[in-house]
């Protein structure tokens, strides 16, 4: 049976705990605020399904395909505004429930201080998929879920970081022609209990209660950012450099063990299609830079292709090499390091205020001169070789915060 003794090689993703026939697997929180599986020794019946579907039991090829990649962005302006990058996630979730399918993502909890994967099959509710949560999100009973809407010949859209989309694949244990698996690019899961502790610590601070979050506001543009209050209604909106959430977040502080070792990342993908933002696109493709969010696509199955192709009047694309896609975007293939800070991040997290915790960890990075300067003479060198000579060398987005004042 399944258990966990080092906690680097397990996900969360659930395949275990659905797969179970004796339903004797739970997953409890620990105190760094992730989920792993417990099993119930006294119901078990050692079948050992659950260490059979383990994605961290699979042996896959190792990553090298250079896969058919593409900078591209939906024609709808609105949509793509409320999307992270591109928008081709809506392009592909459209057509799968036009078709009479249903798509699987993750949306917020009504309470906003969760993610979870939830089932939707209409259009109106793909708002609650669109755009990045910087959490892990709560898989469930997914997974089953998927299954029974496959083996009813529904088309399905599951979409996910890539350790969700390996444990979905390793949970089927066949080829399904009516599933089509979409991963976004993951720089890594923060911890879904310092959400809530920065979640709290807002509605404290301002007296007020969350009614809206965005991890990825674009009003400003896909790089730029801004803090706005307006009366009645807050709104606090930061950039990645001054949100002290984003920042734990980017420092890779408060990620789960499994991430800065990420099996998704070395093996080939599992996926038809990978999403990501295109960053790097103002030296690749300058024309496809209007600063309202370009995706990065990458196509790993002929399903992929295929479904790309079907919609090519929905979306604009430039075909890219492989290299220059990702050559901004290390997230695709490499793990991030783990901070020497990041257990010590933790305990801190438990003992200290969100404000103590900030002080500690969110201090301004000193550069050295020489660094600045080295930064800046290839700055100049880019700018210089780039086509139509424009670089924005810096990529930021907000995280936008509603408030709503609670009456005096
Ligand atoms: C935790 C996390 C880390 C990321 N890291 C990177 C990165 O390093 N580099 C990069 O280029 N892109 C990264 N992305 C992906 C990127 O932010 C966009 O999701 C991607 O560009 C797709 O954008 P879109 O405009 O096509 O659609 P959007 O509408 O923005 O896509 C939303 C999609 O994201 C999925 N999703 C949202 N939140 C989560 C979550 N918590 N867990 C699993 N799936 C989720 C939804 O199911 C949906 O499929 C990350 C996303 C997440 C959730």
């Amino acid at each position: 049976m399944i258990n966990i003794v080092d906690k680097s090689k397990c996900c969360g993703c659930q395949a275990c705990v659905n797969i179970c026939p004796k339903n004797c697997i739970t997953m409890e929180i620990d105190a760094e605020g992730f989920l792993y599986p417990k099993v119930n020794e006294s119901i078990c019946v050692n079948c050992s399904l659950c260490e059979k579907v383990c994605p961290f039991n699979k042996e896959t090829p190792i990553r090298e395909k250079k896969p058919d990649t593409y900078a591209a962005k939906i024609k709808d302006d609105d949509v793509r505004n409320q999307s992270s990058s591109g928008g081709i996630f809506s392009i592909l979730a459209n057509r799968i429930i036009e078709e009479d399918g249903v798509v699987y993502g993750v949306a917020m909890a009504e309470d906003l201080k969760s993610a979870h994967h939830i089932r939707i099959e209409n259009v109106e509710d793909l708002k609650l998929l669109r755009g990045s949560k910087y959490l892990q999100a709560e898989t469930g009973d997914i997974y089953s879920r998927v299954k029974i809407d496959l083996e009813k010949g529904k088309k399905v859209l599951f979409s996910g970081v890539p350790c969700q989309i390996n444990g979905l694949k390793s949970f089927l244990r066949k080829e399904y022609e009516n599933l089509l698996m979409v991963e976004v690019i993951c720089h890594g899961t923060p911890s879904p209990a310092l959400w809530k502790k920065y979640f709290e610590y807002l509605e404290n601070k301002f007296n007020a209660k969350i009614e809206k979050v965005n991890f990825r506001e674009k009003r400003n543009g896909w790089k730029t950012f801004g803090l706005i209050e307006d009366g009645e209604r807050i709104s606090q909106y930061l950039n990645q450099h001054q949100d002290p959430y984003m920042q734990m977040f980017l420092r890779d502080y408060c990620l789960r063990p499994s991430c800065y070792n990420c099996t998704a990342k070395k093996l080939e993908s599992m996926a038809d299609l990978t999403i990501a933002d295109f960053w790097g696109i103002q030296d690749v493709v300058p024309e496809m830079d209007d600063d309202k969010g370009t995706s990065l696509v990458i196509v790993q199955s002929e399903k992929g292709a295929k479904i790309l192709e079907r919609l090519k009047d929905k979306y604009v694309r430039v075909r890219v090499s492989f290299e220059d896609g990702v050559k901004s975007n290390p997230a695709y293939y490499k793990s991030c390091s783990k901070p020497t800070e990041r257990d010590s991040f933790f305990v801190d997290m438990n003992s200290m205020s969100f404000d103590e915790l900030q002080t500690k960890y969110c201090k301004p990075i000193k550069i050295s001169f020489i660094k600045r300067v080295e930064w800046k003479i290839k700055s100049i060198i880019k700018q210089m070789f780039v086509r139509g000579g424009v670089s924005h060398s810096k990529f930021e987005y907000g995280l936008l915060i509603l408030l709503n004042k609670e009456d005096e």
